[in-house]
């Protein structure tokens, strides 16, 4: 334990809460909010309604996340739309003293990022209201310390200076939630854990039957920080407390405001705990200023960005912490982006993550190494500093829905057609996959690579999943002795009771059939949207298509753009005249493969660009995004929500119909002859 913690000064908040400020109403009315920014009261309740569905990309707009410290500030509420326009500016609602920000339902909806309550709370806002709040953002406000509310009523106990219990933002709540409000954030909560001030409730749970996920969640349950004591024998879904991890990352977007929550809350020459667990990864953008509009560069905001980079390799270098970084730019190409070492879901699943492990990362995606068996999930700023700290995270058990694939794998189909198949059940597409651990199984599943099964793993953020995993088996053991020399012996043992009991309990068991599964694709907008491509009802040309990221940038996934543009260099083909081909890896190591393979000369002879890794087109910052709404991309990438990968209309396929898109310039499927080796 870090020394100076045993004596920081820990205490409750007081019974009652105090806000002194003014009270801001998010209102579908413009000039209604632009009246408050310059100093209007409005009546409570206001004559306009309320906002609903604020997302967090209205509260901080993804360039805005460029930002890591209190400078975000000056710029919460810069994407809110209010009838049809946009009415806050920088700085108005700091300059505005508000203390408190009312809303309609669904607060924060949409991503998880933490910059957006943490600008608010750099606004001055302590205290959100509105009908309902969304789980992460309300997570990310306790986290952070800020007060989340659905009654109304406070509003004019704020105004009026009167003192609120504090009890009225703890009822109902669990244990360790109240005690994270009460001692005003998560790390507060942690440093109060660490000096034995507040103790977490211990599990209890009978024996029963255990789902793996449940299984490696029990194993690493943290039963006394002090002593570092884990595992309790039982868990099921609901219990409450902290697990310990064993992997823990972070990417450009995150560390840099971690890193300030470390230095202003710890001290900027403590240690973190254990750094050899802990990884950093440059990934997102180092191609972004191939891709940022010049409006933006002149705003400054590339400069901003480059920030992110020098705050992550600064605070690696400081805690010893590894930096899968950038790579130098090559004098050859006059000082332009040369890509990254690898982008992290690649890189843990390749060279890190163990079966039975338990891995957080500061990304959605992070259940990609839930492919080997691991329970593998995204957390927000806050937790992932925290976890530098404690080496734990706090969970709630979440039930587990089975999702089998059965009967033989059909040559040709892909995991990604098994995911944008699993993605249009009613189950998924209402939601109620959401919050779930997912465990994918069935005999079509256990016929794919690791590579694949990752694929399904990684997918399970756009199911909505907490987490997504495949029992380790053989392939897995091979996996490892293959692509790291492991032991096979060592690596069997890590297997030993890493599957599910009979008698396991499931919220939901969906069977598939896998004969019934053919090549789709996902209309534009949303991943959900699968259609089989005979459905398409029209030839749909193509302008881009982009063969990469996490999802799509594996040994495998080379494998099978190779296969295409194999095949259609035999036959003189190359990709169509009217459509620009990029090819971009995860990750050096599947550089290496390409060469070995050959791989890099059949990209080149067939006419496709091939790129250094980096999340690059997939988050709209690399070579392969669109530029206007009328460019139509064909992409391996997991999802296609509205912008993602510029203004256009984006077809999310498999990487098999994404090369043979790219040859056809349009939209079709590929006709294997027969299906290349490593692939089934
Ligand atoms: S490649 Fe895309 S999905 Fe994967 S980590 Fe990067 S931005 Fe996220």
């Amino acid at each position: 334990m870090i020394e100076s913690l045993k004596r920081r000064p820990v205490e409750k908040r007081p019974d009652q809460v105090r806000l002194s400020g003014r009270v801001l109403f998010l209102v579908d009315d413009a000039d209604l909010i632009r009246r408050q920014l310059a100093g209007e009261d409005l009546p409570n309740p206001p004559d306009a309604p309320l906002r609903d569905n604020i997302s967090t990309d209205e509260i901080t707009p993804a360039y805005i996340c460029y930002y890591y410290d209190e400078t975000l500030g000056e710029f919460p509420y810069l994407g809110l739309k209010a009838g049809n326009e946009f009415p806050i500016t920088r700085g108005s609602v700091k300059q505005g003293g508000f203390v408190c920000s009312v809303s309609g339902k669904r607060r924060g909806k949409g991503s998880s990022r933490e910059q957006s309550p943490y600008a608010e709370m750099c606004a001055g806002i302590r205290l959100v209201i509105a009908e309902n709040i969304e789980r992460i953002y309300g997570e990310n406000c306790q986290n952070l310390g800020v007060l989340t509310s659905t009654d109304f009523g406070l509003i004019d106990k704020v105004r009026a200076g009167e003192a609120i219990p504090l009890a009225v933002f703890t009822e109902g709540v669990g244990d360790i939630t109240r005690g994270i409000i009460e001692y005003g954030g998560l790390f507060q909560y942690n440093v109060a854990r660490l000096q034995g001030k507040v103790t977490v409730p211990a599990v209890t749970t009978p024996k029963r039957p255990m789902t793996i996920g449940e299984k490696i969640l029990a194993r690493h349950w943290v039963t006394d920080l002090a002593s570092n004591a884990v595992g309790v024998p039982y868990v099921r879904p609901g219990d409450e407390g902290f697990v310990r991890t064993d992997i823990r990352f972070s990417h450009e977007y995150v560390t840099p405001m971690s890193a300030i929550f470390w230095r202003d809350n710890v001290g900027e020459h403590e240690k973190v705990v254990d750094p050899e667990s802990i990884f950093f990864f440059r990934d997102h953008l180092t191609f972004l200023e191939l891709a940022m509009t010049d409006e933006r560069k002149a705003a400054g905001l590339l400069d901003v960005a480059l920030e992110l980079k020098k705050k992550q390799e600064d605070f690696a270098e400081q805690q010893g912490i590894r930096l899968y970084g950038e790579l130098r730019r090559l004098q050859g190409r006059m000082g332009l982006p040369s890509g990254s070492e690898a982008i992290c879901h690649s890189k843990i699943l390749e060279s890190h993550a163990l079966p039975g492990q338990l891995i957080i990362g500061s990304d959605s995606h992070t259940p990609h190494a839930g492919a080997l068996g691991t329970v593998a999930f995204g957390v927000g700023t806050t937790a992932i500093f925290n976890s530098w700290l404690t080496k734990d995270v706090r969970l709630k058990v979440p039930p587990t829905v089975l999702i089998k694939v059965n009967g033989p794998k059909p040559a040709g189909i892909t995991a990604k057609d098994f995911m944008l198949h699993i993605l249009r059940q009613p189950y998924v597409r209402d939601g109620r996959a959401i919050g779930k651990i997912v465990e994918y199984a069935g005999e079509a599943v256990e016929a794919l690579s690791i590579d694949e099964r990752a694929t399904m793993t990684n997918m399970a953020a756009e199911v909505g999943a907490f987490t997504g995993l495949i029992a380790p088996d053989e392939k897995a053991v091979e996996y490892l002795v293959r692509e790291r020399g492991a032991d096979p012996a060592e690596m069997r043992r890590l297997l030993d009771g890493l599957f599910s009991d009979p008698g396991a309990e499931y919220e939901e068991v969906i069977e598939l059939d896998a004969s019934e599964l053919e090549p789709l694709v996902a209309l534009p907008g949303d991943p959900g949207n699968g259609v089989a491509i005979g459905e398409l009802g029209r030839q749909v040309k193509i302008d881009i298509a982009y063969a990469g990221s996490c999802t799509a940038g594996k040994k495998s996934d080379m494998d099978m753009y190779a296969a295409v543009f194999k095949s259609a260099l035999e036959r003189g083909e190359h990709v169509h005249s009217d459509v620009q081909c990029f090819v971009q890896c995860g990750s050096q190591e599947v550089k290496r493969y390409c060469e070995e393979m050959g791989y890099l000369d059949v990209f080149k002879q067939v006419g496709a660009v091939f790129i250094e890794p980096s999340c690059g087109a997939c988050i709209n910052a690399g070579p392969g995004v669109s530029y206007d709404k009328d460019t139509v991309t064909i992409s391996a990438i997991n999802r296609n929500f509205p912008g993602r990968s510029g203004p256009g209309q984006l077809y999310l396929a498999s990487p098999y119909t994404t090369a043979a898109s790219a040859i056809a310039g349009y939209i079709t499927a590929w006709e294997p002859d027969s299906v290349p080796a490593g692939v089934s």
